[in-house]
C-alpha cells in the first residue's frame, strides 16, 4: 500500500475537476441564448470569451462541448472566441511580481518563498456575443 503522500505534495499539483468545462460551458450557452433571445437575434454568429490562464480550461473541450449543447438552437455553429487572461503572483516575502503561467510553482522564483498572493487568472467569462438579425437560408425577398 502506497502511502507517500503526506498532505504537502498535493499543494504542488492543483487537480481540475474532471470534464468541468462540460456544466461552465452549458452556462456559458444559456447566457448566450438568453441575451441573443432578448436581442431577437435569428441566430448567434459568434461568441467571445475570456479565459484565465488557470481556470484550467481547454479551449478544445469547451468548443467541442459547446458544438453538442448548440445543437439545434440559435447557437448552433457560432464560433467560440478565446482569450486567455493571464494571472499576477506578487510575492509578499520581497515583493517580487510577475505572471503565474500553469503550472503554478508554490514558491517564489526570486527568493523561493512560499508566501504567494495571486491574482486574476480564473474566471471564465461571456464577454460579448455577436449575433444575426436574418435567418440564414431565407431565400424569399421581403415585401415591397
Ligand atoms: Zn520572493
Amino acid at each position: 500500500m502506497h502511502r507517500r503522500c503526506m498532505g504537502r505534495c498535493c499543494l504542488v499539483e492543483p487537480r481540475n475537476d474532471f470534464m468541468h468545462e462540460l456544466p461552465v460551458t452549458q452556462a456559458i450557452l444559456d447566457t448566450a441564448l438568453s441575451a441573443a433571445q432578448q436581442a431577437g437575434a435569428a441566430r448567434i454568429v459568434a461568441i467571445d470569451l475570456v479565459i484565465g490562464e488557470l481556470s484550467g480550461l481547454v479551449d478544445d473541450s469547451v468548443q467541442f462541448y459547446f458544438d453538442i449543447l448548440s445543437q439545434g438552437t440559435l447557437a448552433q455553429g457560432a464560433a467560440l472566441r478565446f482569450q486567455r487572461q493571464p494571472a499576477r503572483a506578487r510575492c509578499l516575502t520581497c515583493g517580487h511580481s510577475y505572471d503565474a503561467a500553469p503550472p503554478l510553482a508554490p514558491f517564489c522564483p526570486a527568493c523561493g518563498s512560499v508566501h504567494l498572493q495571486v491574482t486574476g487568472g480564473r474566471q471564465f467569462q461571456l464577454e460579448s456575443i455577436e449575433i444575426d438579425d436574418h435567418p440564414t437560408g431565407s431565400a424569399e425577398d421581403s415585401e415591397r
